[in-house]
């Protein structure tokens, strides 16, 4: 909320009347903007690769990038090619087999 906060105050006062017409007229739909903000941020690689931390070019076709945990708490992940994703996803199952096998003791 600190850098909405920010974005209003970086707002002019006819920005702001305007910006409050929008939304009460219903011609600006914040919830969806947010959402199609969402999606967009989903859709892009990551900046660097997850397991060797090197740039990821973005038109690169060997780049990969996976997505996982829960609708609210999604996690994403990149990769500069299969040989790091596969790292990435052996210890992740790694993880999650030492996870289990403590909850089992
Ligand atoms: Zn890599």
């Amino acid at each position: 909320m600190y850098r909405f906060k920010q974005f209003l105050e970086a707002l002019e006062h006819y920005e702001l009347i305007h910006l409050k017409k929008q939304v009460e007229q219903g011609k600006l739909d914040v919830v969806k903007e947010v959402q199609h903000k969402i999606k967009e941020h989903e859709k892009k690689h990551a900046a660097d690769c997850a397991t060797c931390s090197n740039d990821l070019k973005p038109y690169n076709s060997n780049n990969y990038t996976i997505m996982f945990g829960s609708e609210d708490f999604k996690k994403k992940a990149s990769f500069c090619g299969l040989d790091c994703l596969e790292y990435f996803l052996i210890n992740l199952k790694q993880d999650k087999d030492d996870v289990n096998a403590e909850k089992i003791e």
